[in-house]
């Protein structure tokens, strides 16, 4: 495999080098003047002096070539609406909503915050802020009002860009009533609120404040917008985490460095070419979203398409006829939806062609063997894991087939992505680890091109969350454990924080936990993720009730739990929503008083806990197991 590692070698060893040529297949504006700018470690700069615009790149850049080609198509199984867009018609849709954005008072630097379902619009917004200047931040759909609030305070965004309602599974979920609770709850609300209407519920506007889309539209049909060049380092968009720490933090994007990066994945890892259709199942409220149904594929020139809908509606093939009838080329998606599709009768699979199908990309998650073997043989097509993160906005490892060839090892992501200096080091000296030692997964800085750049407005958050380990040496912690093997693949081998995944969603134990303690019943819980054979993690809460004549009776103690669950879901949406809450006399602390999360997980789990030494209360675990039991 010397031909992917010697390309590895080389972007390592002559980053600017590496990085210049592969700058010059993007459009710039000014070309920069200087790769790469690592004088202020972490802080990075790639391509200073360079102007450019990721919305050009994503469209105007196609015209003259291909305006008349397929860009977006857009099937939602919820309402039934499947329709295409060309590179020309997405240009005058972005052109209609970049004017209607400017007319409501945003201009460059603004935040304009996207709350919206799976619909076009969505892809619109987006692109119209990067043709502007405006720095979106696109928060997930499926998030309530508090989880919202807390967003909308820290982006403070001059607009926020929101919809009548989301569908799911058939059921419709309004999502305005959620808007004008959070709006309600945050400091600083928005000057305006852009609504699209898509017929699905009522919903009652703010005289003053909210604005329909639609006659808008109208009104903007001809309009033209040119693309401001922005700085190669002007920040794109905010993307929250899921917030381990509680206060999620606002991922910072580049312009130019984004742009270069996702050229990179295309090419290298994805393999996308012009004429290519990209179906990639996710949410543009994730980071998947954002790199490869909406700018990855675009910028490469490449149809993307976006999906409303489950992978299991109307029926299990529906992601496979989608195949057929688009002729997708590429389909990426998260594990989590394959172990849903695994539970469908093979068959249905075997209904359609699949011929124009090249790889399965699946990301998000450790993809355990049965679950690989099981889809690769029923699609007869390479199934390509790989790795990365929110704050990375593309694979840090990848099997990169765009080279060569190179074998999957079933249960590693592969090798570490061109540009990263990724390492598995020694938790506490940052030492890389021999092959075969459990380690945790790190980046030499500095970090490529298309990697956050700080945290919105607090830079010494970034640096303190994420550089400060291993004994002061430059390595950006990834919080995963993993493990090298002789060949260089790396296997990942779990969290070093506490995010729980469910179904494909993450979310932080620590936002529930705030969100179950603001019940006044509620003293003290804690929050860890359990294995659920369907929804690979599902959250289990341990309670300590202020007072316990509050779950004297079997009946009061359902009746809290109730109440609590619906708490949960009430402030931060259904996903979060604990299983179980059970309630306990006393949970496993350390002496410093961090809880003992691992040791509660494995316990819920039925394994053993392991090193306890630091345990306050040696009872406390023993506590937790008789209470599960009851319950
Ligand atoms: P937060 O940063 O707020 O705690 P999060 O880490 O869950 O949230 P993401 O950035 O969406 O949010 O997820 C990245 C994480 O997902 C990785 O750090 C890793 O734990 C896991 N992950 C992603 N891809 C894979 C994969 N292919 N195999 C194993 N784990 C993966
Ligand atoms: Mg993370």
């Amino acid at each position: 495999m010397a031909g992917y590692v010697a390309l590895h070698q080389q972007s390592i060893n002559d980053p600017e080098g590496f990085w210049g040529d592969r700058a010059t297949r993007i459009d710039w504006h000014v070309p920069p003047g200087r790769i790469l700018d690592a004088d202020r470690l972490p802080f990075t700069q790639w391509f200073v002096g360079g102007r450019t615009n990721l919305c050009h790149n994503a469209i105007d850049r196609h015209l003259p070539e291909r305006a008349n080609d397929t860009a977006l198509i857009y099937v939602s199984t919820e309402t039934g609406i499947e329709t295409r867009y060309t590179f020309a018609e997405l240009h005058a849709e972005v052109n209609r909503f970049a004017a209607i954005m400017q007319s409501l008072g945003v201009t460059q630097r603004h935040r304009v915050l996207i709350y919206l379902p799976m619909i076009p619009e969505a892809a619109f917004a987006m692109l119209a802020c990067a043709r502007i200047g405006a720095i979106h931040s696109v928060v997930f759909g499926g998030f309530a009002s508090v989880a919202l609030a807390s967003r909308i305070d820290d982006a403070t965004p001059t607009l926020i860009i929101s919809a009548d309602a989301g569908s799911r599974a058939g059921k419709i979920l309004p999502y305005k009533p959620l808007l004008d609770e959070a709006i309600a709850l945050c400091r600083q609300p928005p000057k305006h609120v852009l609504l699209v209407d898509r017929g699905l519920a009522d919903m009652a506007r703010t005289p003053g404040r909210d604005v329909d889309y639609a006659p808008l539209r109208t009104q903007y049909m001809d309009a033209q917008v040119p693309c401001v060049w922005l700085d190669s380092n002007f920040p794109s968009y905010i993307l929250y985490t899921s917030g381990t720490t509680g206060k999620p933090k606002g991922i910072v994007r580049d312009v130019g460095g984004y742009a270069v990066a996702l050229a990179t994945a295309m090419d290298l890892i994805f393999q996308g070419r012009p004429g290519d259709v990209m179906f990639t199942a996710s949410d543009i409220g994730w980071v998947v979203g954002h790199s490869f149904i909406v700018y990855g594929p675009l910028i490469q020139g490449v149809t993307t398409l976006m999906y409303e809908g489950t992978p299991i509606r109307p029926d299990g093939a529906i992601w496979w006829r989608l195949v057929e009838q688009y002729g997708v080329t590429q389909l990426f998606t998260a594990p989590t939806a394959i172990r849903v599709l695994k539970k469908q009768d093979p068959e249905t699979l075997k209904r359609h062609d699949l011929s124009s199908l090249r790889t399965l990309f699946l990301a998000g998650e450790p993809l355990d063997e049965p679950t690989a073997t099981w889809i690769a043989d029923a699609i007869g097509k390479p199934v390509v894991d790989n790795y990365w993160q929110t704050e990375s906005g593309w694979p840090m490892l990848a099997i990169a087939r765009g080279i060569e060839d190179l074998p999957i090892k079933f249960g590693s992501p592969g090798l570490p992505v061109v540009g990263y200096d990724l390492r598995v080091v020694d938790e506490t000296t940052g030492e890389t680890c021999p092959p075969g030692v459990k380690g945790v997964v790190a980046v030499a800085a500095p970090l490529p091109p298309g990697c956050m750049i700080s945290i919105w407005h607090d830079d010494a958050r970034y640096v303190s969350t994420y550089w400060s380990g291993f004994e002061g040496k430059m390595l950006y912690s990834s919080f995963d454990w993993g493990v090298q093997d002789e060949d260089g693949y790396v296997f990942i081998l779990g969290r070093t924080d506490d995010v729980i995944n469910v179904a494909g969603h993450r979310l932080g134990t620590r936002e529930i936990e705030e969100s179950l303690s603001s019940h006044a019943s509620i003293a003290e819980v804690a929050v860890v993720g359990v294995a659920d054979t369907l929804k690979g993690q599902v959250a289990l809460a341990f309670a300590i009730v202020r007072n316990a004549d509050v779950i004297a009776t079997t009946d009061a103690r359902f009746a809290l739990e109730g109440e609590l669950m619906r708490t949960v879901e009430h402030q931060l949406g259904a996903l979060a929503r604990p299983s179980r809450v059970i309630f306990v006399p006393v949970l496993p602390k350390t002496r410093s008083g961090k809880l003992l999360r691992r040791a509660i997980q494995a316990v819920a789990e039925g394994r053993d806990p392991g090193d306890l030494t630091t345990i306050e209360d040696t009872t406390a675990l023993d506590q937790l197991k008789d209470a599960m039991q009851m319950s």
